[in-house]
């Protein structure tokens, strides 16, 4: 058993506690948090600091890990997919290797469980080793080309089925994007997953030309593909923002992850509230910041109580796969949003939008998330450069 304290205990899922003890077994499971008051305090592991939920990861690319610092920051997305396409190639150990050690990077920053899209079964054997619960995202593109669509989808399948799933791991087919994903691959994807109950994920818009190629069929996708040689002929602008072309296209009885969101409006975000019940908005700020130089406005999140969750996208796309330090990027952007919107986003919602909040992000009677302790938040809860996550149980 394990008696933990801090200055202060944040469970999430419901108001932080002064002076509370938390209790677990020893496999890490609460099974009581109780004022301090109640135990000897020679029986009780003192910190300074905050006890929080072990943090919920919901977008990465795991097996982009040996691409660290190889494409250029500041780009725009349509050069930095150029570059992850011509340069992602490399020896099975050297990309077995990166994938290890971001994993254990995720570990001891306090990540308890990651949503992680796979093109590739280069990260299934360090998924097998359980070490966090995951749910793997088995993504799908046919660069818009209908006639591709079976074989694509054929493809990915031979892939999806190497996967071991371990107790408490998950899996779906998803969608890459709406600028990469044809009507009859979108009708493929939703027949193969269960029909409900089950997350998908999509990038969402992330930068000006995937709106352009909507609204007008015009802007730089046409020349990316191009220079591709894939012809967009049989694509017709919807003349709509491209997020109303998934919302045609994607199940509303599943969960589903939005991912970036960078060019997100409040219309939007009511249209997909409305559209399903069960969205979630997965930012990655950092990413944000290294491939297009700008973020999403958190405010319309905020005003329309969007169920907002934290991914680190890729070290291809980040300087490190940590979800405090996305924390610290949105309050350092955007100060107003506040610390304890900050920390839901980084757990709790994160658990739910993956569906494994059973388990993980709360402190709460019977589930097993992780303890985090942070230290360094200032007195009225403002989340500073120099706060620090350590993982304790
Ligand atoms: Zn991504």
């Amino acid at each position: 058993m394990h008696k933990i304290s801090a200055d202060w205990v944040c469970p999430v899922s419901s108001e932080p506690l002064e002076n509370a003890v938390v209790i677990t077994d020893n496999a890490g499971k609460i099974l009581a948090i109780e004022p301090a008051e109640k135990h000897d305090p020679a029986s009780v592991e003192m910190h300074r600091g905050i006890l929080i939920p072990g943090f919920v990861n919901t977008h990465c690319h795991l097996e982009l890990s040996h691409m660290k610092g190889k494409v250029d920051t500041g780009t725009g997305l349509i050069p930095f997919i150029t570059g992850v396409v011509t340069q992602r190639n490399a020896s099975a150990e050297l990309i077995a290797e990166a994938i290890e050690k971001a994993e254990q990077e995720m570990l001891d920053g306090g990540i308890v469980a990651l949503g992680d899209i796979s093109n590739a079964p280069d990260t299934f054997a360090t998924k097998a080793k359980g070490r966090m619960r995951y749910h793997t995202f088995l993504e799908l593109f046919d660069f818009l080309q209908d006639a591709g669509a079976e074989k694509t989808f054929a493809d990915g399948l031979a892939v999806y089925e190497q996967l071991e799933l371990v107790p408490g791991s998950a899996r779906s087919m998803v969608p890459h994007a709406p600028y990469s994903v044809s009507r009859s691959l979108f009708e493929k994807i939703n027949a193969f997953n269960p029909k409900s109950g089950i997350t998908v994920s999509i990038h969402n818009q992330e930068t000006p030309p995937e709106e352009a190629l909507f609204l007008e069929k015009k802007g730089e996708f046409l020349d990316f593909y191009g220079k591709f040689g894939i012809s967009l002929d049989k694509f017709e602008a919807t003349g709509q923002s491209s997020i109303y072309y998934a919302l045609a296209n994607m199940n509303p009885a599943n969960r589903t992850i939005f991912v970036h969101n960078t060019l997100t409006s409040r219309a939007n975000i009511e249209a997909a509230q409305s559209w399903s019940p069960h969205t979630f908005w997965a930012t990655c700020p950092n990413a944000n910041l290294y491939i297009e130089n700008r973020l999403p406005d958190y405010s319309v999140f905020l005003d329309t109580q969007a169920r907002v969750t934290i991914g680190t996208d890729s070290l291809t796309s980040n300087w490190q796969l940590s979800v405090l330090e996305e924390m610290k990027t949105i309050a350092r952007y955007q100060s107003y949003v506040p610390f304890s919107a900050l920390l839901r986003w980084a757990t709790l919602n994160g658990a739910q939008a993956l569906g494994f909040d059973d388990t993980l992000g709360s402190l709460e009677v019977g589930k097993t998330p992780g303890i985090v302790l942070i230290q360094g938040v200032s007195p009225d809860w403002k989340l500073g450069g120099d706060v620090s996550a350590k993982r304790l149980i």
